[in-house]
């Protein structure tokens, strides 16, 4: 960065340059609002309560059950899948948008031990500590009824870790406290050397970082469509399965909506081809069709460059928080926990504080800065305030805000008001 301190209009004329800034009227933000929690709730696109209400009034109102067949009800897991493939590196029938994420890591997980069960020998998942908890309540479900070891290591013991008794490498790609990203491609590939099969979640990397799937080698992926694809909560989440996995797999929760004929109510199983018969019961039509507009929103930005430009803006903004938080936040107790180092870090930006970060996230939430907080685990990893810097919609102007209120919540005190103490249930 140069000698001389950011500006607010240093940031406005950043706004002014970037091509991608219209595509931030596709959003319903409230007025007054910086909203940095895109990556656990994505926010309101504007053509959703449309679509929705026509989903509502005229397909289910009016058609009825022949909406299945008239209103495209039927392949929609398939359509907003190969809509979600076009940001991860998948090819169209790849993907199919069903479920949540954690059931979704349940049958990808399971297939890819089934898969691994041909050889005796391995008897581990191998993940990280500090993985999202739902990776690791599934992981040690499926631990404890196949009588295998969970594994779990820290970041830098990975490459270690990965031994010829092992199953399953299963990561969450971008990390959801710290933003740390992994080398898909590098770890997939080692992983691979030592015979294991890989599992990714990319909650935290769809629609925030470009990702490719095939090229990275990885063989099972899932994701989540509520935060940076801005489906909604509890929007379907998504799964994908390397092609070369394709006609040996075996998923456990078999229902009839991943059997090849559902509606010819056979009475025995038989799995649809590819990614298809990971599906287990009826779609979510609702929340597909509100997830097929968070898609949409982004695959508008495909015409300024796509995820390419939209990762080189998302390094901006984060580099750009970064850089201010050092020059305005100095002798406040936050430390950056975000890998500086570009190809390290996905969208957001984590400080963490010995104390006090729920009280200041709360000031600074009622100033109209939204970010999130995320507990340490109360020694040595400390509590996080997360900034999510979600490029389709967030300025350079938001990242001045933002840190400037956040300046504000310090230098003032504000922050240790006791009515900012309080605690709610959703953090
Ligand atoms: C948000 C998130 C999930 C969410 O799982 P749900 O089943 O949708 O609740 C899972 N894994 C990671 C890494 C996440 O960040």
């Amino acid at each position: 960065m140069s000698l001389a301190r950011f500006t607010r209009a240093d940031c406005e004329t950043l706004d002014q340059q970037d091509s991608l800034s219209a595509l931030r009227n596709q959003f319903s933000l409230p007025e007054g609002v910086v909203y940095l929690d895109g990556n656990s709730l994505g926010p309101l696109p504007v053509a959703t309560p449309g679509r929705v209400a026509r989903t509502l009034s005229e397909e289910w109102g009016k058609g009825l059950i022949t909406s299945w067949n008239t209103a495209g009800w039927l392949d929609l897991p398939q359509q907003v899948g190969d809509k979600i493939a076009r940001l991860i590196g998948a090819h169209p029938g790849e993907v199919v948008a069903a479920d949540s994420t954690s059931i979704n890591l349940y049958k990808t997980l399971s297939a890819a031990l089934n898969i691994a069960a041909d050889d005796p020998r391995r008897t581990a998942i191998v993940s990280e500590r500090g993985n999202f908890p739902t990776d690791l309540y599934i992981a040690q479900s499926l631990c404890r009824d196949r009588g295998l070891a969970l594994r779990l290591v820290e970041r830098d013991e990975l490459a270690v870790a990965l031994r010829d008794d092992v199953a399953v490498l299963m990561l969450t790609h971008i990390d959801y406290r710290t933003g740390a990203m992994h080398d898909m491609a590098a770890l997939s590939a080692q992983a691979h050397e030592a015979g294991i099969l890989t599992v990714w979640d990319l909650a935290h990397s769809a629609g925030a970082v470009p990702v490719d799937l095939n090229v990275a080698g990885a063989d099972f992926a899932v994701g989540c469509g509520y935060k940076y694809l801005n489906g909604g909560p509890g929007a379907p989440a998504f799964l994908w399965m390397n092609p070369r996995h394709a006609d040996h797999i075996r998923q456990p929760l078999t229902g009839w909506w991943g059997h090849a004929t559902p509606f010819a109510f056979t009475t025995d199983y038989i799995p649809a081809a590819g990614i298809n018969g990971f599906q287990s019961g009826t779609p979510s039509i609702l929340g597909l069709a509100a997830l097929d507009c968070g898609l949409d929103t982004l695959l508008a930005a495909e015409a300024f460059g796509g995820m390419t430009a939209l990762r080189q803006k998302s390094l901006a903004l984060t580099s750009l928080f970064m850089t201010l938080v050092q020059e305005r936040l100095q002798g406040h107790g936050f430390e950056i926990v975000t890998p500086t180092d570009e190809p390290l870090r996905g969208s957001q930006v984590s400080l963490s504080r010995a104390d006090g970060a729920w009280a200041i996230m709360q000031a600074l939430i009622e100033r109209g800065v939204i970010g999130d907080f995320r507990a340490g685990d109360g020694g040595q990893q400390h509590d996080l305030l997360r900034f999510g810097f979600a490029p389709l919609y967030t300025s350079h102007a938001d990242v001045w805000q933002a840190v400037d209120q956040l300046h504000q919540v310090m230098q003032s005190g504000q922050w240790r008001e006791p009515r900012f103490a309080q605690r709610r249930a959703v953090t």
